[in-house]
This record gives structure tokens, sequence and C-alpha cells, in this order.
């Protein structure tokens, strides 16, 4: 048995389209501002990719880098300069910041109605609360795929190997709210015996940051597989799955990369327009 793959690329031209559409019939341009400190080359190479999707879909790009040695008053002035700019819809900080600001401080200084990453302690708790609200954006686009790809959650037993705020706990929310309705477990560093969990699952999320964490033994047969990870290796870019092991066993399986770092860029687009649309309206 080999595994559908789960196609990122083509799930996110699907949502670029429909947002590029929307954004057609707006009649204003919203604007997103991204703010880059420091020098870390996946940092850039991402913000670029985000402002290259935003100027593909209509979306105005407002960029700031301030330099590396910017203080926490001065980036925190910026991120209020922008709550206040009416162009702005949406406000992207790129994460990390160096050593020396407090991350999430910074979030926290993000105005709500802007906060397109969906990490604004705010945002997290509309999430926790089942209310509406912007998602982060990485686990929107996870749920977007199965969407995508009719793999349904209704019952399914999710198994989410990581709890970071950014991605494993949101996700293990969406999936478990009501609608998405999976029964889910959530693995960390102490979890015990994580193969015959993972083996549990019907919907396997990996999302740990160790390249090739989750092997054939990891994996019930049939089961779907989303891969998170993003592993810089001397082998190149890889995921937390040993993919060519996997592929044999699962029955659907997202690659790195293609797979779920696409459908990222994609949400904050769709996060973008929605902001755009509920402070325009509400204003
Ligand atoms: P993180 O904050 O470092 O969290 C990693 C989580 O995985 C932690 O909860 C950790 O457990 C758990 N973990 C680590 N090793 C484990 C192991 N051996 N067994 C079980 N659990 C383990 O990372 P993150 O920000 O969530 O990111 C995770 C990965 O996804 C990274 O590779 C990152 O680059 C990637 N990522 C990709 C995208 C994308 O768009 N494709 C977006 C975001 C992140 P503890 O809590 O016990 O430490």
């Amino acid at each position: 048995m080999t595994a559908l793959i789960l196609d990122g690329k083509v799930v996110a031209d699907v949502v670029k389209g429909e947002v590029r559409a929307a954004v057609a019939g707006l009649g204003y341009q919203p604007g997103l501002a991204t703010i880059l400190v420091g020098d870390d080359p996946a940092s850039h190479a991402y913000v670029r990719g985000k402002r290259r999707d935003a100027s593909q879909v209509g979306i105005r790009s407002i960029h700031h880098e301030p330099p590396a040695s910017i203080t926490d008053d001065d980036l925190g002035a910026l991120v209020d300069a922008m709550n206040g700019d009416d162009e702005v819809d949406g406000i992207l900080v790129q994460l990390p910041l160096p050593g020396h600001l407090d991350g999430e401080a910074i979030v926290e200084r993000i105005d709500p109605a802007k906060d397109v990453d969906g990490l604004h302690p705010f945002s997290l708790g509309r999430l926790m609360l089942g209310r509406p609200g912007l998602r982060p954006c990485t686990p929107t686009g996870i749920m977007r795929i199965l969407d995508h790809y009719g793999i349904g959650t209704v019952g399914a037993h999710a198994v989410v190997v990581g709890r970071s705020f950014l991605v494993g706990r949101p996700l293990a929310m969406m999936l478990s709210e009501r609608g998405a309705d999976a029964t889910v477990s959530m693995a960390h560093t102490r979890t015990r015996e994580l193969a015959s969990l993972t083996r549990e699952a019907d919907i396997l999320v990996a999302a740990a940051g160790v390249p090739g964490l989750i092997g054939a033994d990891h994996v019930k047969p049939g089961a779907t597989v989303i891969d998170v990870g993003v592993n810089r290796t001397d082998a190149g870019l890889v995921g937390d799955v040993d993919f060519e092991a996997v592929v044999g066993v699962a029955g659907a399986i997202t690659p790195v990369p293609g797979g779920v770092g696409p459908m990222t860029r994609a949400m904050l687009l769709s996060n973008t327009l929605r902001a755009a649309t509920a402070r325009r309206v509400s204003t």
C-alpha cells in the first residue's frame, strides 16, 4: 500500500484563489504589516515568502525591519504605530525574536483585531472557548488539509505529538471542538510508550521538531499522518516523520516540504482578509 499524498501546495493554491477573489471584490486593499528583527536566515526566508504571497492575492505588504539591537520599548512603539495605522489590517511579528526581547510581551501588544498569526492570548482564549476569532495559522491549515481531502475527524482518535502554543495545543483544541469532534491525545517528551499511543491514532500529527521521530512502527496501517516538522539537517529539509518508511503504512501523508508549510502561509492570507473584513465593517 502506498499512502495518498496530501499536497499542501494544491490546497494552499485553492485557499489563495479564494482570498484573491474575495480581496478583488472588497473595494479596498487589505494591508499586512510584517515586522522582522534580527538576521536569522530562516526568518528572512519566511517573511519574504509571506510578503510574496500577499502581493499575489492583492494584499498590500507593509514591511518593517528594525535593527537587531532594538529595545522592547522601541519595538513596542512600532507595534503601537501599526495598531493605530488604519491602512494596516494585520500585524505579524516574525518569531522567534532575538533573545534580549520579550516575545510574549510583544505579541500581547498587538491589537487582537489585527492578530493575524492568531497567537495573542485573546485569540487563543477565544479558541479555548469555542468562539469565533483569528486562529493560529498552522493548525488551521492542517484542519483545512483534512477537510480538502475529505478525511473525517468525527469520532476519530487523533494523536498530536507536541504541545506547543504554536501548533500542538491549538490543534488539539480545534480537533476536539464541536463539529470536528475527534477524541484527542496530546503527547510530549514525558509521554510513556509513544509508539503504542501513536499506533492507536486514526489521525497522527507530528509536531515535535525531531527528525524521523515517527517511523513505520508508530503508525497504524491506513492512518492519516500529518508531518508538521521542519528540521534543517545535513540531508536537507526533513520532517518529524520518516517519510520513506511511513508512506508504505499510512493511508495518507503530508510530505515535507510541500505539506503543512504552504498551508501555514495560505492561512495567514485568509486571516488577513478576515481581519480586514471584520475591522472595516465595525469601524
Ligand atoms: P516546540 O515549541 O519546540 O515544541 C515541540 C513539542 O514537541 C514539545 O511539546 C515537546 O515536548 C514535544 N517533543 C519534542 N521531542 C519529543 C519526543 N521525542 N517525543 C514526544 N514529544 C516530543 O516546537 P513547535 O514550535 O511546536 O514546532 C514543532 C515543529 O514544527 C518544528 O520542527 C517546527 O519547525 C515545525 N513547525 C512547522 C510549521 C509549518 O508551517 N510547517 C509551523 C510551526 C512549526 P515538551 O513540551 O515535553 O518539551
